[in-house]
């Protein structure tokens, strides 16, 4: 804060760190500002854990960065989120995965005109939330690619909607009024309070993977996760367990009722170009 003549305070790996972070964040910037060029949206099944017929798929954004190579969201996403980049790039992400789901629809109707529609899901940040123009974003995204409003699910985390619940409300209200659907990300972590299910208009719970890793092992997180589709299933909700690494998994997670699931068991997140197949053929792995 006060300047270059305070660096020397710092231990030398601190000072990297803090160059590194002042470059990755100049970076982002820079590749937000030109478009979002050198992002890159790879998309993850998710399947019905009945049959492992692709149900939809999520959209997760990396960024092909042109010296550090493939990088990680949880690397820039936090970065994003502090500057406010998450903003523009989140509206890229939305019209890149809607204009691709479109696309995917299309090519999967042509194959089976009896298979049922694709859902594609997108991941939104509290600074997305808070921005009022979001649902108008949303429209556009939609009308642009032609893809119907059902087609796409909008995936929130309890702590945004713990953090500011009355403006999260409007703005949900907002695009619920659309009819794009929404989800709870991670649920089950960090946040106890469920009051909030009733006020808002949620119609898919995402089961977190510290859940799905305890699920064959019996004790608290098995009976946890039991309970969290039990609830899913009284308030009508679509659960999905995320983070399905092995057949046992998805034995024990189907057993309790839970209808969906994503995991590397199935698929990891790939380029558009790698998923074609299995949104046509309709089976993942
Ligand atoms: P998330 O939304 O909870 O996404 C699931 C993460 O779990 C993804 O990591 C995915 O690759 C990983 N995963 C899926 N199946 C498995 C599995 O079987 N085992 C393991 N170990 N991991 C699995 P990814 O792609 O690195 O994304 C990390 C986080 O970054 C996401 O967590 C999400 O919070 C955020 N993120 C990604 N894309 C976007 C975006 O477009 N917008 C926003 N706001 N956040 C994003
Ligand atoms: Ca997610
Ligand atoms: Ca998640
Ligand atoms: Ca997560």
């Amino acid at each position: 804060q006060r300047g270059k003549s305070t660096y020397e305070i710092f231990a030398p790996a601190m000072h990297a760190a803090v160059v590194d972070r002042m470059e990755l964040e100049g970076d982002l910037r820079r590749a937000v500002a030109d478009d979002c060029a050198e992002m890159r949206v790879h998309y993850q099944p998710i399947v019905e854990l009945a049959d492992g017929k692709v149900a939809g798929l999520e959209a997760l954004v990396r960024w092909q960065h042109p010296r550090r190579g493939l990088v990680q969201p949880t690397v820039f996403i936090p970065a994003a989120e502090s500057t406010g980049l998450i903003v523009p790039l989140g509206r890229w992400v939305l019209r890149e995965a809607c204009a691709q789901a479109a696309r995917w629809q299309a090519a999967r109707h042509a194959a089976d005109p009896l298979a049922p529609p694709l859902t594609i899901t997108v991941n939104l940040s509290a600074r997305q939330l808070q921005d009022p123009s979001l649902a108008d974003d949303v429209r556009a995204a939609l009308d642009d690619a032609g893809l119907p409003p059902h087609a796409l699910v909008l995936e929130i985390t309890e702590s945004v909607i713990i953090a500011e619940p009355s403006a999260a409300l409007a703005t949900l209200a907002a695009v619920k009024a659309l009819g794009v659907r929404l989800a709870i990300d991670d649920f089950g972590t960090g946040y106890s309070s469920l009051g909030y299910l009733q006020q808002f208009p949620v119609d898919v719970l995402k089961i977190d993977k510290a859940f799905v890793d305890g699920v064959t092992r019996g004790g608290p997180r098995a009976a946890l996760t039991r309970t969290i589709v039990a609830l899913g299933d009284s308030l009508a909700l679509h659960c999905v367990a995320e983070g399905i690494e092995d057949e046992l998994q998805r034995r024990h997670l189907q057993a309790l009722g839970c209808g969906y699931g994503q995991g590397f068991l199935f698929a990891r997140p790939l380029p558009a170009d790698e998923i074609e197949a299995m949104i046509c053929d309709g089976v993942a792995a």
